[in-house]
């Protein structure tokens, strides 16, 4: 039973290296940058592959090296790669001028800062759940509200009121 649940867990552990692997080489908007570069495709694209970076393409700028998107007002989002991204979450969350926002208002903050990437909701969503200081607040809000409005005032105030109706 100890074997079972030892051997599944390095599972999921080479399955998370390969990935940080795999993105530590080549940052998510790879293709795309190469192929505003150089017009090129990847070694391994098939037809189908090539259409398709073909038409995320359009929806990105090169300038000077550095890979935009063009987001739906029309400005230039810098494309981040996961490094910068975690850099992003962490100063606009917690930073000086942070204040813990909750994750929909950090996605939102990243992208009026001017920055971008594909994951950037599932990412803001975790880092906010994984902050320490978020869930110790998350727990005072949701605690009862016992200690605000004392359950003696209210069983009194029922009471009231059914003598009034009676
Ligand atoms: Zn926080």
């Amino acid at each position: 039973m100890h074997d079972d649940s030892s051997e599944s867990s390095d599972d999921d552990e080479v399955l998370a290296e390969a990935e940080e692997a795999g993105d530590a080489g080549n940052p998510w908007y790879y293709d795309i940058k190469n192929f505003n570069q150089e017009g090129s495709f990847p070694n391994y694209a098939t037809k189908a592959d090539r259409k398709y970076v073909r038409q995320l393409a359009t929806r990105y700028v090169l300038l000077a090296g550095v890979l935009y998107k063009r987001s739906f007002e029309g400005r230039l989002l810098r494309c981040l790669d996961k490094e910068e991204a975690q850099h992003a979450i962490r100063e606009l969350h917690s930073g000086l001028c942070g204040g813990h926002v909750n994750s929909q208002m950090l996605a939102k903050k990243i992208i009026r800062q001017g920055s971008y990437w594909p994951t950037m909701g599932q990412d803001c969503h975790k880092f906010v759940r994984g902050c320490m200081k978020c869930q110790i607040h998350a727990d005072l809000i949701h605690a009862p509200s016992s200690s605000l409005y004392p359950m003696s005032s209210l069983i009194a105030f029922r009471g009231e009121n059914k003598n009034h109706f009676h």
